[in-house]
């Protein structure tokens, strides 16, 4: 194997300009295994690994950089070394099966298979790459236990795999795609179709390429794409640099999930939690904290950095370690002394701003204050030293705040936007919490772009103990979210009265599910109402009349000037049948950016006519954002937070929407689905009376 073709294969996507780094070693495993022969045997799969344009593929890969790949039918399958037959085959760790599995995911994608196939072998990689036993041992053993995500298809690959070290499966996929082509698929804006007809027409094979290509103004011309196309594409190369690797809430979340659980039964370990931008709920995460209490640290370093899903140790001290997770951030875990917590968790939670605040009123009152706890300080304002030294330590963060002589301040809050004052003051916002919230109201089912029928969604809503939840699936124009039409519109709504009607017979006879909501569930009809590029409503007020709650939406038309998408909302708010304005920004965190919107007048609107302006708790929108949706508030707009949830688990988005408001200062009182429903219902029916007023 050329050192070129091993960096080409990287198990992490590069970054542009940087070194291609993390190799794969299962790689190494599976080439030494190819040997010799020729084999006519073709499974079943095959026939979905030929590319359209695939023959032309066998020249490319030599221009691409001579790749040396093993032939996926050398020795014949038949013949080739089995543990199974006492045959000495190399065992592949779980690192190594997840980056074959992640790859397979990205071939897929770029070969334009099937995008959920595509992402069932990424999160098949994902459950090899955090499962807690040795995968290829217990496949060798035939005992293998449930993995999740891993369905026939794939528990047969590893089966092979395990059995003989390779995978006939991959090893096409791999003569077929070019490794660097993978890398592309990070370029924000390009998706599998575009990379694949920039290799195709272009040569294009790698992030280089793909920029000198753009700056030549090569891409214009080809289908679909022109000058624009080109400055997008450099414009996403530039923010990928600028980027690093900024990971989701939702993402960061499951990574936490993931490194806690296997670290959990360490000898010694007391506790651990996350800390950091996670901890304050930023929109996106950088490097994840851990801070952990063990009477054991050596143990606790030692599970932690050689955790199978890390990619490479970064650092390792006694009391702290940094890793790099395959395809992941990076993790920082620091030890502290147990009983000693709560300068910790304040110091590697509070956003740099806050944390010089605190120090400054720690050193005006003789402290100085760092992880490690309060050192009373000299006259000199250095902290004393040998006898006369001073350390105060405290086990929560209530106790260091009261130090200090302020009130607990809500993680959430420490970013230095006036929570320091407001403090002092004892004026601190109730922040509002999910307990608060009686329901959710913007769900989609299978009736238009969602994956759930009505009445899988309902059964979730009342389960979480909503006491209502808003069914807003697109509306007519969207006919790529299958729009209704106002036939289905008709029929939905009889569905649902039927639904209630059971909902309501069950509560009666004391039959509603553990969990539910005291004063019952109801489902209500809404719809997610398109505001059309020339302006105009998707259905007319006879309908939008018969809705219990109207959400209304801009999904097209994104790119034109501000005052024709302010006429557009302008529309939508004035209506006297839209009660919310969904994702008002429209932006999707580091895909596409805002509407260009007139911030102040759409606020202005709002709370004249009581028009609620969501927070769309979709971890790739969190929109509005913390200081939109604080901004809002203050002009006096009502806000909802919503879950916009299309699977059965997307329900769950509404927790990070409920952490964007607490990092808005949001109450209670200022979003409207912490009413009960009567009120809620009466406060959509008011609109008509507040329009005309
Ligand atoms: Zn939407
Ligand atoms: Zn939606």
């Amino acid at each position: 194997m050329t050192p070129g073709a091993h960096a080409a294969t990287s198990g992490t996507r590069p970054s542009v300009g940087g070194d291609v780094h993390g190799e794969g070693p299962a790689l190494d495993a599976i080439v030494e295994a190819g040997r010799g022969g020729v084999d006519p045997d073709v499974d079943a799969d095959e026939e979905t690994t030929q590319l359209a344009a695939g023959a032309s593929h066998g020249t490319r890969r030599t221009d691409a950089g001579a790749f040396v790949f093993p032939d996926p039918d050398e020795p014949p399958y038949e013949t080739r070394p089995r543990a199974s037959r006492g045959d000495d085959v190399p065992l592949l760790r779980n690192d190594q099966l997840a980056r074959i599995f992640y790859e397979i995911g990205d071939m897929m994608e770029l070969k334009g298979e099937n995008p959920f196939k595509a992402s069932a072998y990424r999160r098949a990689a994902e459950a090899l790459a955090h499962a807690q036993f040795d995968v290829a041992t217990a496949y060798r053993e035939r005992k293998p236990p449930p993995i999740p995500g891993v369905g026939k298809a794939i528990d047969e690959k590893l089966a092979e795999l395990a059995d003989t070290g390779r995978l006939r499966f991959y090893e096409r996929l791999r003569r077929e795609v070019p490794p660097t082509l993978v890398a592309l698929l990070d370029v924000p804006g390009l998706g599998p179709r575009t990379v694949r007809e920039l290799h195709d027409r272009l040569g294009i094979t790698t992030l280089a390429g793909l920029e000198a290509a753009a700056r030549g103004g090569h891409l214009r011309g080809l289908r679909g794409m022109g000058q624009r196309t080109e400055e997008r594409v450099l414009a996403g190369l530039a923010a990928m640099e600028r980027r690093r690797v900024r990971i989701r809430l939702d993402a960061a979340a499951e990574v936490v999930e993931r490194v806690v659980s296997a670290v959990r039964r360490t000898s010694g370990l007391r506790s651990i939690v996350p800390a950091g931008s996670f901890r304050r709920r930023r929109e996106t995460i950088g490097d994840i904290d851990l801070l952990a209490e063990s009477a054991d640290p050596p143990a606790l370093i030692e599970r932690f950095s050689s955790l199978p899903a890390v990619e490479h140790v970064i650092a390792r001290g006694s009391h702290k370690a940094a890793v790099e997770l395959m395809r992941g951030p990076q993790v920082d875990l620091m030890i502290m002394p147990p009983g000693r917590a709560g300068t910790y968790l304040v110091h590697f939670t509070g956003s740099a701003e806050h944390n010089v605040r605190l120090r400054g009123i720690a050193r005006d009152r003789g402290w100085s204050l760092s992880e490690h706890g309060f050192a009373r300080l000299g006259e000199d304002g250095e902290p004393l030293e040998g006898d006369e030294a001073e350390l105060r330590t405290f086990a929560s963060e209530e106790e260091v705040y009261d130090f200090l002589g302020l009130p607990f301040i809500p993680p959430e809050l420490r970013e230095d936007r006036g929570e320091i004052e407001a403090a002092q003051a004892g004026r601190l916002p109730h922040l509002v919490e999910l307990s608060d919230l009686q329901g959710d109201c913007h769900t989609h089912s299978d009736w238009s772009d969602g994956h759930y029928t009505i009445e899988e969604m309902a059964e979730t809503g009342r389960r979480r103990g909503y006491a209502y939840q808003v069914l807003t699936d697109h509306s007519v124009s969207l006919t790529i979210a299958h729009g209704l039409s106002v036939e289905r519109v008709e029929q939905q709504r009889a569905i649902i009265a039927r639904l209630n009607e059971r909902f309501a017979h069950e509560e009666a006879d004391g039959r509603a599910p553990e969990g539910s909501h005291p004063d019952g569930f109801r489902l209500l009809h809404g719809c997610e109402m398109e505001i059309r590029s020339d302006g105009r409503l998707d259905y007319d007020d006879d309908l939008l009349a018969r809705f219990d709650v109207v959400v209304a939406s801009l999904h097209v038309g994104r790119r034109q000037p501000r005052t024709q998408l302010m006429e557009r909302l302008m529309t939508a708010l004035r209506n006297p049948y839209v009660d919310i304005i969904a994702h008002p920004s429209g932006r999707k965190i580091g895909i596409r950016d805002d509407l260009d919107l007139d911030w102040d007048e759409v606020y202005a609107t709002a709370a004249r006519t009581g028009t609620l302006l969501e927070i769309n708790g979709s971890d790739e929108r969190l929109d509005l954002d913390d200081r939109r949706a604080r901004r809002a508030r203050d002009a006096g707009c009502r806000l909802v937070v919503d879950s916009d949830a299309h699977y059965l688990h997307e329900f769950d988005n509404i927790v990070w929407g409920v952490g964007l408001a607490r990092r808005a200062w949001i109450e209670p009182r200022d979003i409207a689905n912490t009413m009960p429903r009567d009120e809620l219902l009466a406060w959509c029916a008011g609109k008509v009376d507040r329009v005309r007023r």
